[in-house]
């Protein structure tokens, strides 16, 4: 009797913490909730811009919690460089050099990062805000220096960050300051190691020579590449 009421007791069980979860579990730690670009970074981040990268819909609702003004940009490009669900960033919540071109899922990544890795480690490093964000551009058809894959700039799926400028005027440089010994550098290399947290890719001068002036971050190939 008691065997028999086992497996159904431990089904109820399992079905009941399950509900539990999907009642009370902040929206940052459920896997099934719409990411928020206000929320905090967690483990189920990864989860749900992977969701995003493969769902333009869920990719555009989560564009719309991001403090990013953006245009967006009719389906265009070539058969080797497509455009689709792209949009033209204008103005983000840390002022840009000028406004870019993005994929969505890298329009949102981008939101995720400049308020949750790059603001944090200027303040934690440098104890200063972030003022403005120097980038190199985004969108450009052409294949990975010296081979014949595409980059993710072919479709607006990477953006390179040159300089960081501090709200006491500094400016910080990939080259100037990557190898920089005081608090400037050990900002730089937190920021590109942290960075693969909102992106697929993070490469900097450690990666290659190409390199050796700014940060590529992009939202295009699989998870984790950061060197
Ligand atoms: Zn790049």
């Amino acid at each position: 009797m008691l065997r028999r009421l086992l497996w159904p007791t431990v089904f109820l069980l399992i079905a009941g913490l399950g509900w539990l979860g999907w009642q009370y579990l902040p929206r940052a730690y459920n896997p099934f909730a719409p990411l928020h670009v206000a929320d905090p970074l967690t483990p189920m981040t990864e989860f749900k811009l992977r969701r995003l990268r493969s769902d333009a819909d869920v990719c555009r609702a989560a564009l719309e919690t991001a403090p990013l003004r953006t245009v967006p940009r009719p389906d265009a490009g070539s058969a080797e460089c497509p455009l689709s669900d792209a949009v033209q960033v204008q103005s983000a919540a840390i002022p840009l050099s000028s406004s870019f071109l993005a994929s969505c899922p890298l329009a949102v990544s981008y939101a995720l990062w400049e308020s949750h890795v790059l603001q944090p480690l200027a303040q934690q490093h440098l104890g200063q805000g972030v003022r403005r964000v120097t980038h190199l551009g985004s969108y450009a058809c052409r294949t990975v220096r010296g081979g014949t894959r595409r980059s993710e700039h072919a479709t607006a799926n990477a953006i390179d960050i040159s300089a960081i400028a501090l709200t006491d005027g500094r400016s910080i440089t990939v080259e100037r300051h990557w190898t920089d010994d005081g608090p400037a550098g050990g900002f730089l290399r937190a920021l590109h190691k942290r960075s693969c947290d909102t992106f697929t890719m993070a490469l900097g001068p450690a990666y290659d020579a190409a390199h050796r002036n700014h940060f590529h971050f992009g939202m295009g190939g699989r998870f984790g590449l950061c060197r």
